[in-house]
């Protein structure tokens, strides 16, 4: 039940955007946090901050026309929608998949608002991408989709305006390939434009690992939080792309056993822990599917159309896709005894889910807060363009761990002092929205 001065905002956002039930529910699920904050700052409700932060600043939507290999046209839709610019510029990466869409792309930049702000950088939040499937395209046809996706999107960025990122589907060679068309359209090699660039030319060490090791991080600190370590633990990695290898491999740097990830056709599992270079080989460098892993590893077995949730683990991290992980996967997770869940992906977890494990006290990290290490990190890649430095690996991922011990402590503290021991939901809802809420009110109605 939403709190009954919340309601009103809710069914509004259901009429004016009708049919996108992911943003739907990624409001949904942040306005039921803040009756308590809203209680306490009633400046917050007389500047209809919450109502200004459910109308993106601006939304575009584009036509994106291109030839594949056979020379024969395809047209898809691209979208970048800019929320909320108070702490900074537009920030939030692109997703190349054939499921987004208006309310996906909306959803998720409605997230990246409150993530940044965790991350106490100057980010302000926006998310972008396309219709565009880039399963099975050459690498010309990748390279004629980016241009003509960043012909229309150049005239919308700039460092100080909006700098995108990658995301599902968008890695270091997409991010090349736009990089590229935007230096040739504006004439100016403008690096902090976009984030997660090749290391060669103005990348920065640890981004590419930074989204999966923070959520590891994350979870190191839930599990501290409780007297516990992560050495020793059997855990579960759903997806098998950028995320999921990286915090495969550092949940295995802490001691703990990965057994099982998978990707959209099934799941692989390696009751010995999960081999991170081979993986990495499969998914990085062939670009192949998840069932080479089995086939190249004893005692790995490759399960089509498994579900992974079924693999009991003491830990579970969803780092695939939004409402993977349901109330009654949920429910099996806990029968088979997990005792934290953190979301290295965007709203993985369905709101049933998230309900079942905080009613099992199983310690829940949402990914606002789980994941934020890769938008904090892309900040790190924008200080050291600005500034033209280069930091080593090491330096970068202990910036990493103390920006995710920073948000595990502001989100621990802030559900606390909010009547929520525990419950890093509240936490990291309050915490975000409180650091916008406050800016926005001090630049006035903007
Ligand atoms: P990748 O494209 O590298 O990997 C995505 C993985 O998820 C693949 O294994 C893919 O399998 C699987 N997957 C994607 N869609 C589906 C689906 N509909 N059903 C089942 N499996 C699916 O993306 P990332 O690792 O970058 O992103 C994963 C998640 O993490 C997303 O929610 C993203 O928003 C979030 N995230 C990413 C950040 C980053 O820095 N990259 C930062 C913060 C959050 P298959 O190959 O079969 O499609």
């Amino acid at each position: 039940m939403l709190d009954e001065k919340i309601e009103p905002f809710y069914d509004e956002v259901v009429r004016r955007n009708p049919g996108e039930v992911e943003f739907h529910q990624a409001v949904r699920e942040v306005v039921d946090s803040l009756g308590p904050v809203l209680a306490k700052h009633p400046r917050f409700t007389e500047r209809k901050i919450i109502e200004r932060l459910c109308e993106p600043e601006r939304q575009i939507i584009f036509r994106v026309p291109w030839i594949d290999d056979a020379g024969e046209v395809h047209i898809n839709r691209g979208f970048r929608v800019e929320v909320n610019s108070a702490l900074g510029p537009y920030k939030g990466g692109l997703r190349f998949h054939p499921s987004v869409s208006l309310g996906i792309v909306k959803f998720l930049g409605f997230e990246q608002v409150f993530k940044n702000a965790l991350t106490g950088m100057p980010l302000g939040g926006g998310k972008g991408g396309s219709d565009f499937d880039p399963k099975g395209r050459s690498d010309d046809e990748i390279m004629r989709f980016c241009q003509s996706f960043m012909t229309e999107l150049y005239r919308h960025l700039g460092e100080y305006t909006d700098v995108p990122a990658g995301d599902i589907g968008v890695g270091s060679r997409e991010i090349g390939y736009l990089f590229g068309q935007y230096k040739r359209i504006t004439n100016r090699y403008e690096s902090g434009v976009l984030t997660g660039k090749g290391l060669e030319w103005g990348g920065a060490l640890v981004r590419t690992e930074a989204t999966g090791y923070g959520t590891a991080m994350f979870t190191r600190e839930m599990l501290a939080a409780r007297g516990e370590l992560l050495d020793g633990k059997t855990c579960v990695v759903s997806g098998s792309g950028n995320v999921a290898i990286y915090a495969i491999e550092k949940l295995e740097q802490f001691g703990a056993t990965v057994v099982a990830c998978s990707d959209s056709d099934g799941v692989v599992y390696d009751p010995k822990g999960l081999d991170v270079d081979l993986l990495r080989q499969i998914k990085e460098v062939e670009r192949g599917r998840l069932d080479r892993y089995a086939q190249r590893r004893d005692y790995a077995t490759h399960s089509r159309g498994a579900n992974i949730w079924e693999t009991p683990c003491d830990i579970a991290l969803p780092c695939a896709t939004q409402n993977e992980l349901t109330g009654r996967d949920a429910a099996t997770l806990i029968r088979n005894g997990v005792s934290a869940v953190a979301e290295g992906a965007n709203m993985p977890t369905t709101p049933e889910g998230v309900r079942a494990f905080l009613d099992a006290g199983v310690a829940f990290g949402p990914g606002k807060a789980a994941n934020a290490g890769g938008v904090a990190t892309s900040a790190l890649e924008m200080q050291q363009n600005a500034s033209r430095d280069r930091w080593t690996f090491e330096h970068t991922e202990e910036r990493l761990d103390e920006i995710m011990t920073d948000i595990h402590s502001l989100c621990h503290r802030t559900a606390e002092e909010f009547g929520s021991p525990g419950n890093y939901v509240v936490g990291a809802n309050i915490a975000g929205f409180q650091r916008v809420a406050h800016a926005m009110v001090a630049m006035g109605l903007v």
